[in-house]
């Protein structure tokens, strides 16, 4: 008797093990191509694979379209080829060169190329592409630091691109580019979410919510042929000819995954970002099958010590006092020096002249005040002469308008000379972290997954974060860069399942 014939229930299936082909008599659906979540990378795969005439099934265990990418300011790093309308009306004549080289900085160590150049080429013609598909994009720009500002502008500085060492090796040009939100209450990825939604219905994506994808169906040479859904409390059997298209976003939710691959994470408390799913189930299906997992220990985190803007002139110490980075850097990078420093406790030092409450969300408090930095070394329990030195030397430099330590930009160098003065506590643990994962599925650009010896795994696609990307280093993350790789290498995977050979 096989498993399916004795009613297998939901329990019998595992992401982590494929169900074999051989055990399925009966397909419950038949389509071309399945997709695997509804975020930013499933939306954009299925409109372009139904666009090239695919019959395409998307499967989304929530009740709704949107994932993680709906909670998202909505942000898309986009630049090159002379600039976007919003950059070239403000003055930013971005080239491709330098959207490239700046992109491969991003990236880090191993930063994909190809994905990268081809990104970098095709970025104008994608931010068309998004518009097409009816998302409103204004030209004005917000200069600055910003984030997430929720006023429906669109340009903005987004990463690190003025900040050392990248504006050293690529002219900086600002390339967040935010939709029109709904009101002032933001929302620009559900106002992008809705969009691709809307669209991919339009086309006649056969859409299933409530439906968790338990496994995939693979033969025993490890080619894949649909998925195990459960629908209705039941599984189901899928099949597919073209291919699966794995976009279940990442693991930051997987307290077992987050132990084995980012361990980093458990210091940062209980802060995922995550709309509720990213429980690694992509991932671990495309590893099932010998899909390589890579970069798993990169995660996104963020120390938010703006707003209020003016704390970008405060400087940053570890507990022994020292500053340890350019404190114009994005708070993404911030973050992952901070977690880089001997302790978790961390200060941002700051004078009268530039206090303002920090926001409520960053969980920011002041943890000393005083008329004199002697007097906040001694509360903070510093040795003598560290706090008060790095202070000194940090205002000697300052008032000469340098940082030959870290290198910030003189907009942001100002001595902290005027008291009182105070010490915030930007505690790891304590403060707001907040966290995502980078790593996943080793994938062509196309979205096919490679195994660790870099051959194509038949039928098996990925995109947005269930696979290693454009952000795939902590340090380089900018604000923008997870949705365009989403929305972007998602149509890639949807156009290349949809155009492989029916088996
Ligand atoms: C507050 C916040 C702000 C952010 N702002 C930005 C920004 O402005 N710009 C930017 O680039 N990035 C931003 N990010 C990051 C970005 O939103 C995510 O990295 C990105 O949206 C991931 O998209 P995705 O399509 O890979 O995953 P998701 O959008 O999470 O989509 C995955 C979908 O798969 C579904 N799913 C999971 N498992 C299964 C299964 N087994 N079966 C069926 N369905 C399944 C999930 O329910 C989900 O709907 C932000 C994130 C947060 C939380």
């Amino acid at each position: 008797m096989s498993t399916q014939s004795r009613r297998a229930g939901t329990e019998d299936f595992r992401a982590s093990r494929p169900w074999p082909l051989s055990q399925v008599s009966d397909w419950q659906i038949e389509t071309d191509v399945v997709v695997v979540g509804f975020g930013a990378a499933g939306a954009s795969a299925a409109i372009e694979a139904a666009a090239a005439g695919a019959r395409t099934t998307l499967f989304e265990v929530a009740s709704g379209s949107g994932g993680t990418s709906a909670m998202a300011g909505g942000d898309i790093y986009l630049g090159g080829n002379g600039g976007t309308p919003a950059q070239r009306e403000n003055g930013f004549e971005d080239s491709t060169e330098d959207f490239f080289r700046y992109m491969m900085l991003a990236g880090g160590p191993d930063a994909d190329e190809e994905r990268v150049r081809l990104y970098a080429e095709a970025a104008l013609d994608h931010f068309d592409w998004l518009k097409a598909q009816g998302i409103p994009y204004r030209t004005s720009y917000l200069p600055g630091k910003v984030q997430a500002p929720g006023t429906g502008d669109c340009l903005i500085w987004s990463g690190n691109e003025d900040a050392w060492p990248f504006n050293e090796q690529a002219q900086p040009c600002p390339r967040g580019h935010l939709p029109e939100a709904y009101g002032e209450l933001g929302g620009g990825g559900r106002m992008l979410l809705d969009n691709l939604a809307a669209r991919a219905t339009e086309l006649g994506v056969d859409t299933h919510f409530d439906a968790r994808v338990l496994c995939l169906v693979a033969d025993e040479s490890a080619q894949v042929h649909g998925v195990v859904v459960r629908l209705a409390g039941e599984p189901r059997f899928v099949r597919a000819t073209r291919g699966v298209i794995l976009c279940a976003g990442g693991f930051a939710l997987d307290r077992e995954m987050l132990r084995e691959y980012a361990p980093v994470t458990a210091r940062l408390g209980d802060d995922a970002l995550s709309a509720g799913y990213d429980d690694g189930s992509g991932i671990r299906m495309g590893q099932s099958v010998g899909g390589a997992a890579i970069h798993m220990d990169e995660i996104f985190t963020t120390l938010p010590i703006y707003p209020p803007a003016s704390h970008v002139k405060g400087i940053l110490v570890n507990e022994q006092g020292q500053r340890f980075v350019n404190e114009d850097a994005y708070p993404g990078r911030i973050a992952i020096h901070c977690l880089r420093q001997p302790g978790d406790r961390i200060f941002l030092l700051v004078d009268h002249a530039i206090f303002e409450q920090p926001s409520e969300f960053s969980r920011i408090e002041i943890a000393a005040v005083g008329e004199s930095w002697e007097e906040i070394e001694r509360e903070l329990e510093m040795v003598e002469g560290t706090l008060v030195h790095s202070v000194a030397l940090f205002n000697q430099h300052a008032a000469k308008g340098e940082d030959p330590l870290f290198h910030k930009g003189a907009p942001y160098l100002k001595a902290l000379d005027e008291p009182p003065f105070a010490a915030l506590a930007c505690h790891i643990g304590e403060a707001f972290y907040p966290y995502f994962t980078l790593g996943g599925l080793r994938v062509r650009p196309s979205g096919e997954v490679l195994t660790a010896e870099g051959e194509i795994i038949p039928g098996l696609y990925a995109a947005g974060r269930t696979c290693s990307g454009l952000p795939r280093s902590a340090e380089g993350y900018s604000s923008g860069m997870s949705l365009g790789d989403c929305t972007f290498f998602g149509r890639m995977a949807g156009r290349a399942a949809a155009g492989a050979a029916p088996r």
